[in-house]
C-alpha cells in the first residue's frame, strides 16, 4: 500500500452520467487507484445531483478548478424535453461544459490519439491535429430575426454617450428575407489567443490560425490583429526559443494545407469553424472514443475529458443486462492527462511517469490487437479480437 504514487495538490474530478460513469469508476477501480494514492476533490455533476443542488455542484467545480488548476471530468447528460421527463427535472439545466467554460473563459483543444492499426482517413496524416475551438460568441450568442418585404434592416449602435451611429445592412424593398447580429469582444479574443499561444508552447506544436480577412475587413480582421499584436507583444521570443511557429492564413488557404498537411500542430479556429471542423477531424483520425478534449484558460487552469458524450445507447443496453464494449480510452486519456499536468505543477515525476506508462500500455493494448467494438470494425490489424467494456480496461490494466 505505502509504496503508491503520493500527490501533494489535490485534482478535481468531476463525475457524470451514464455509461461514462460506468467507465469512470472501473477506470478508478482497475488503473488508477492500485497505483496512486488519490488525492481528489470530488464533485458529482450526475444530472440528477446538478438536479437536487439546483446546477450549484457545477459552478462550485468549476471555481475548485480555478482554484487548484487541474481538472479531469467525465462526459455528463445535457438535459432537453426528453430528459425533463426521465429525469423529473426541477429545470432544464444548462450544459455543464457552457457553465464550467464561462467561469474558466477557456479554450478547448481536441486532439485524435493515433495507435497503429487505426489508420487515419487522409493517409498524409502521420501526426495528431490538435483543433483549437475558440468557444464564445459569433453565430453562437446571435440575434436573428424574420423581416418581412418593404423593411429596412439597419445596424444601429450606441456608444457610452448616448451618441447613436447606423449603418443599412438591407433594404427588403422586393422580398422577405433574414438578418443575423453576432459579436464578439477584444476580451475574449485575447483570452483566446493566449490560450492558443499558451498551449502550444506546452506541448511544442506549431500554432496555426485562420479567418476570412479577406472578406470579413472589420470583424475577422480584428481576430487576425489581436492575434499579431499578442504575438508581438508576448510570444515571439518565447516561439523562437522553443523552436516552433506560429502562422497565419486564410481560413480557404488553411483548409487545403490541413488536408496536404503531416499533421503534428495547432489549428486555432473560430467558433463555427472550430465546431464544424473538429468533427471533420476526429471522423477523419478514427472514432469518438479516441478524441481526448482539454480547456485551457488564459490563467493556465486545466480541465480534461473525452470529446464524446455519455454513449446514452450503450447505457441503456448496460442497463437490461447486455454486454457492451463501449471504448475507454478517451476517458482514460482525460485521468492521464490531468494525472500528468497535475505531476508537471507539483514537480512529482512519479506521477508523470504514472500518466505515460498507462497511456503506453492503453495503445500497447490495441496495437495488440484487442479493442472495443468501435474500433474492431475499423481496425487493420488482421489478429485482432473485440472486447467488451470491462475486458478491455482489464487487458489495459495487465499491461501497465
Ligand atoms: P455520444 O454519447 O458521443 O454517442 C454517440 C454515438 O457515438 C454512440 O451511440 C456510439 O455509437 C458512438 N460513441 C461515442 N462515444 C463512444 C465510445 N466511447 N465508445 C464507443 N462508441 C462511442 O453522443 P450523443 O448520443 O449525441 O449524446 C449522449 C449524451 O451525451 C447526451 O445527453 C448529450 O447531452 C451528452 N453529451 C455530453 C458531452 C460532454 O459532457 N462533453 C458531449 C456530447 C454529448 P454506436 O451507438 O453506433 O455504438
Ligand atoms: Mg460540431
Amino acid at each position: 500500500m505505502s509504496d503508491k504514487i503520493r500527490m501533494t495538490t489535490p485534482l478535481v474530478e468531476m463525475d457524470g452520467d451514464e455509461m461514462t460513469r460506468i467507465l469512470w469508476g472501473m477506470i478508478k477501480e482497475e488503473l488508477i487507484l492500485p497505483y496512486v494514492d488519490l488525492k481528489s476533490e470530488y464533485y458529482d455533476l450526475a444530472l440528477t445531483n446538478r438536479n437536487a443542488t439546483d446546477d450549484k455542484v457545477t459552478v462550485d467545480s468549476a471555481y475548485a478548478a480555478k482554484k487548484y488548476g487541474v481538472a479531469v471530468k467525465c462526459a455528463t447528460i445535457t438535459p432537453n424535453a426528453q430528459r425533463m421527463s426521465e429525469y423529473t427535472l426541477k429545470e432544464m439545466w444548462k450544459s455543464p461544459n457552457g457553465t464550467i467554460r464561462a467561469i474558466l473563459d477557456g479554450t478547448v483543444f481536441r486532439a485524435p490519439i493515433i495507435v497503429k492499426g487505426i489508420e487515419p482517413l487522409v493517409p498524409g496524416w502521420e501526426k495528431p491535429i490538435t483543433i483549437a475551438r475558440h468557444a464564445y460568441g459569433d453565430m453562437y450568442r446571435n440575434c436573428e430575426v424574420k423581416v418581412a418585404k418593404g423593411s429596412k434592416a439597419e445596424l444601429v449602435v450606441t456608444d457610452k454617450d448616448g451618441k447613436v451611429s447606423s449603418q443599412m445592412i438591407h433594404d427588403f424593398y422586393n422580398t422577405d428575407g433574414i438578418v443575423q447580429g453576432i459579436y464578439n469582444t477584444d476580451k475574449s479574443i485575447i483570452s483566446f489567443a493566449k490560450s492558443c499561444f499558451n498551449y502550444a508552447l506546452d506541448t511544442k506544436q506549431d500554432l496555426w490560425f485562420a479567418t476570412k480577412d479577406t472578406i470579413s475587413k472589420t470583424y475577422d480582421h480584428r481576430f487576425k490583429d489581436i492575434y499579431e499584436e499578442v504575438y508581438v507583444n508576448e510570444y515571439n521570443e518565447k516561439f523562437n526559443e522553443a523552436g516552433i511557429e506560429y502562422f497565419y492564413t486564410l481560413i480557404d488557404d488553411a483548409v487545403a494545407r490541413v488536408m496536404r498537411s503531416k499533421g503534428g500542430y495547432i489549428w486555432a479556429c473560430k467558433n463555427y469553424d472550430g465546431d464544424v471542423m473538429s468533427d471533420m477531424v476526429a471522423a477523419a483520425f478514427g472514432s469518438l472514443g479516441m478524441m481526448t478534449s482539454v480547456l485551457v484558460s488564459p490563467d493556465g487552469a486545466y480541465e480534461y475529458e473525452a470529446a464524446h458524450g455519455t454513449v446514452t445507447a450503450h447505457y441503456y443496453r448496460h442497463l437490461k443486462g447486455e454486454e457492451t464494449s463501449t471504448n475507454s480510452v478517451a476517458t482514460i486519456f482525460a485521468w492521464t492527462g490531468a494525472l500528468r499536468k497535475r505531476g508537471e505543477l507539483d514537480s512529482n515525476t512519479d506521477l508523470v511517469n504514472f500518466a505515460d506508462r498507462l497511456e503506453k500500455a492503453t495503445v500497447g493494448t490495441i496495437e495488440d490487437g484487442v479493442m472495443t467494438g468501435d474500433l474492431f470494425i475499423i481496425s487493420s490489424l488482421a489478429n485482432k479480437r473485440k472486447v467488451n467494456t470491462g475486458e478491455f480496461i482489464r487487458e489495459i490494466a495487465s499491461r501497465i
